[in-house]
């Protein structure tokens, strides 16, 4: 494992810094309805994307910096260490330019990758189906070629940020008779397409970020189909590897929410003893402290990996699995830390943080099941990685 960054990757670092230290936007957790606090995170990404600070990873011609790996992840590093908001259009900058700069025709280049940097346009991932979550290959959404258009019937679920999506990367059947990976066709769709319905999903946080998306006899035009026809499986699995690898931004927001539970613990409340004086909360705290530790070498071994051979191989597995059982032990250690109190909503007078630690709390539960549940990612180090039997 490499441990040390190069001068160019630490200038680069730097420039960033100073940056973030003067156009970071004050942190704000309290807008009132979901679309408030994307509207102010497009503005965010604008501004970002104006000064080339988002997808610095894609080529030049794009749009990018042509940046190293290493320097992608220095800037997801210093943006969560900047406490800066999150990139709204991340799918489409993440996944979605990605595979059309691999897989995209020209005409699709030119067309959706301008959009995507500045978030003028933003993207929703249709994989997922009701019964084709991890055994994504049991999809049955169906794609019929009508004339110069694809007719496409069926239901996605858990479509993050649909209802503000002006496009979709959807897999769809388009062999009828095929089973399993083959047959699979990758399409783009626009989402404001009659036979669209979304119906967003409340989750226990209170938002309501994610949908199930029904499609009706929706026309998809054969331009729009990624590849060649029934190959999208194989498209697919590079979408999808970029959404493991490694998870910069998870180590310093963890790192971050370490800090304040330990300051936390160390303060009583009124009349009480501080939760440190429990020897159990100490090794659990301590614990913690251990395993935001291991989260980064987890980090840099993919990180190393991903230099070495451009591609982060099925070890990134580890990382997906490590980072999001921890996020979920280190909350468990928060709620009894912060006791009763912990449990209090934002806007509650007893609320440790304005509730922040109860949501976090809740929100994280969904982290050992998105990009990949925790079964699954032990499935493919116990195959994959350790070559055991299937
Ligand atoms: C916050 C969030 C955002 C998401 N956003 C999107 C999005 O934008 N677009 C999209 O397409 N999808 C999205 N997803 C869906 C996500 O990819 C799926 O939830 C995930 O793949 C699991 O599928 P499932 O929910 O159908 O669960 P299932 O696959 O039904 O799994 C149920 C349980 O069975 C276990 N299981 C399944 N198969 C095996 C096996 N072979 N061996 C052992 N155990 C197994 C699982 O681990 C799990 O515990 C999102 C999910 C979340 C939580």
């Amino acid at each position: 494992m490499d441990l040390t960054f190069t001068p160019d990757e630490e200038e680069f670092r730097a420039a960033l810094r100073a940056w973030l230290s003067a156009h970071v936007p004050a942190a704000s957790d309290d807008f009132t309805t979901l679309a408030d606090e994307v509207r102010f995170l497009t503005a965010w990404q604008r501004q970002l994307a104006a000064s080339g600070w988002v997808g610095v990873h894609w080529p030049r011609e794009y749009g990018g910096r042509g940046a190293t790996t290493t320097e992608n992840y220095i800037l997801q590093e210093e943006l969560a260490r900047a406490r800066a908001p999150e990139v709204i259009g991340r799918i489409g900058v993440n996944l979605v330019g990605p595979t059309l700069i691999h897989h995209g025709s020209e005409a699709q280049k030119r067309r959706y990758l301008p959009p995507i940097l500045p978030a003028e346009e933003l993207w929703c991932q249709l994989f997922s189906e009701p019964n084709a979550g991890s055994d994504l290959a049991a999809l049955r959404c169906r794609a019929e070629r009508r004339g110069d258009a694809f007719i496409v019937t069926g239901q996605k679920v858990w479509t993050s940020y649909a209802q503000f999506a002006h496009w979709g990367i959807l897999l769809a059947r388009t062999d009828p008779e095929s089973k399993g990976g083959k047959g699979i066709s990758f399409l783009i769709v626009d989402m404001r397409s009659p036979g669209v319905t979304i119906r967003p999903l409340r989750q226990m946080t209170g938002s309501d970020e994610f949908n199930e998306v029904f499609l009706e006899d929706v026309q998809v035009p054969i331009e729009n189909l990624v590849g060649p026809l029934h190959q999208g499986w194989q498209i697919a699995q590079l979408t999808l590897s970029h959404e493991r690898g490694t998870s910069p931004r998870q180590l310093v927001v963890h790192r971050m929410l370490l800090n304040e539970l330990l300051a936390l613990a160390r303060t009583p409340a009124p009349g009480a003893r501080p939760a440190t004086a429990d020897p159990v909360i100490r090794q659990q705290l301590a614990q913690a402290f251990i395993e935001v530790e291991m989260t980064k070498l987890h980090n840099w071994r993919t990180l190393t990996q991903l230099r070495r051979h451009g591609k982060p191989g099925p070890e990134s597995s580890l990382v997906k699995l490590f980072w999001s059982e921890m996020s979920q032990r280190l909350h468990d250690t928060a709620m009894q830390v912060l006791g009763v109190q912990g449990q209090c909503w934002p806007g509650e007078p007893r609320a440790v943080a304005n509730g922040r630690w109860l949501r976090s709390y809740q929100y994280y539960r969904a982290a050992t099941i998105f990009a990949g549940t925790s079964e699954v990612q032990r499935n493919i180090i116990a195959q994959r990685v350790l070559g055991l039997p299937r």
